[in-house]
């Protein structure tokens, strides 16, 4: 067992890292207090293939492993949490449309989402059905070589500012087997969107209430076959809750590098910070924990790209654990800083309001504990350990 990075992996996020220090990290402040979506610097991401990390080269993707985007979009997180999660939710709609599409739908539409040119929300939440995805009630009914679809989406990252949107809607039966997924240009006729959520964190990406009203999407927009898209939406999320702890370990990682700075600068009763062993404790903790999320991130991923059955348990497990462990770093940080962690001058309380989303959405963590509860349960599930 070799746990060292690839001369590949590790150029890889030399390549992330550098463009987080140029591009992200210089504007992550101002962008969160604006409320500024920095398009055109995912624009530029996407240049350097971070728009299409996993998505296969045939389709215009760089085709690599989740364990290496993992890699890249921790250290993109470093630089900007908001902006490498939406970044990390566009990769996810483009794989699963490059994975899923029609011919047709590929060839409108994968250059331009591989590029970054076009971005792309995910749009399972609904106002009355967030953890119970299975039961939700947008609805697609087929009219001729067309559906229409017609329900609303709550919460959706990006959207007003993307021109795809992945949709799931019910095409037929109650529950998780009715469900198809479809691809459907976002200025369709018959879309509307709500005022940009005002939020705790994720400020430099809208998030937003989506209506659809006898939207009418060619079925050759349709994502595998009818009654597979709740499978399909799972699919993504299993690499989307890697990408999402990703973040979380990249923020951390921010969190922890400046609180080390810190305690070796800011003297109280005589000597520095870092001289009272308490604080010490508290750092060595932080970087103790944040080694084991990381390696379990690490593990989920390679779980995936192996293809391992339970696969789906050890991402939730990732993403359960990195989160929470990625909002307690950030938070010992803050409190590192004592009251200069609380104001807006230093990065900190960004942080904290960026990473605690991470562990509410693609799934709360109680929902991760309902997955990982189930297989665990379940006489026919493999070994889990
Ligand atoms: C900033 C932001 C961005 C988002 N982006 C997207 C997006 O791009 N696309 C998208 O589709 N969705 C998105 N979401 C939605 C997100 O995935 C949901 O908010 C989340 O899944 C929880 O759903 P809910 O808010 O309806 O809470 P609920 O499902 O109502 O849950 C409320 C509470 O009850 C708990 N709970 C529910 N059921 C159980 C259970 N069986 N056992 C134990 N506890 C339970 C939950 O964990 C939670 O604590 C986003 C949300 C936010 C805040």
């Amino acid at each position: 067992m070799d746990f060292n990075l690839s001369d590949d992996q590790r150029a890889f996020v030399e390549m992330a890292s550098q463009f987080a220090e140029a591009e992200l990290a210089p504007h992550a402040s101002e962008w969160d207090e604006h409320h500024h979506f920095p398009k055109e610097v995912i624009q530029r991401a996407g240049e350097l293939g971070f728009c299409s990390l996993y998505t296969p080269e045939e389709n215009g993707g760089l085709g690599l492993s989740r364990l290496d985007s993992a890699l890249i979009f921790e250290a993109l997180a470093e630089g900007c949490t908001a902006t490498t999660a939406m970044m990390t939710i566009h990769n996810m709609a483009t794989w699963m449309i490059a994975s899923w599409g029609t011919e047709t739908l590929k060839q409108q539409w994968c250059q331009k989402l591989t590029s970054g040119q076009a971005l792309a929300s995910y749009c399972l939440t609904e106002p009355g059905c967030g953890s119970d995805a299975a039961n939700l009630k947008t609805k697609a009914v087929r009219d001729g070589d067309d559906y229409l679809v017609s329900g609303s989406k709550m919460f959706i990252s990006g959207a007003g500012a993307t021109e795809m949107l992945v949709v799931m809607a019910r095409t037929g039966e109650d529950g998780p087997k009715g469900i198809s997924a479809f691809a459907v240009a976002a200025d369709s006729v018959g879309i509307e969107y709500g005022k940009a959520e005002a939020k705790m964190g994720w400020n430099a990406q809208p998030t937003r209430l989506v209506s659809f009203d006898s939207v009418r999407i060619p079925a050759a927009n349709l994502l595998g076959n009818e009654g597979q898209g709740f499978a399909l939406a799972m699919k993504g999320l299993d690499g989307g809750r890697i990408n999402i702890a990703a973040c979380s370990l990249g923020t951390a990682e921010a969190a922890l590098k400046r609180a080390k700075a810190y305690m070796q600068e800011r003297s109280q009763f005589g000597k520095p910070l870092a001289a009272f062993q308490a604080l010490q404790f508290k750092l060595a903790d932080m970087a103790t924990e944040l080694v084991a999320a990381r390696q379990m991130v690490r593990l989920a991923a390679f779980k995936l790209d192996s293809g391992d059955p339970e696969a789906s348990a050890y991402c939730a497990m990732a993403k359960r654990f990195a989160t929470d462990v990625g909002f307690t770093v950030c938070n010992e940080a803050l409190q590192l800083h004592g009251g200069y962690g609380y104001i807006k001058e230093y990065p900190l309380e960004r942080h904290v309001r960026d990473v605690r989303v991470h562990q509410i959405l693609e799934g709360t963590n109680e929902i991760m504990r309902v997955i990982i509860a189930r297989r665990l349960l379940d006489a026919s599930a493999g070994v889990i350990a």
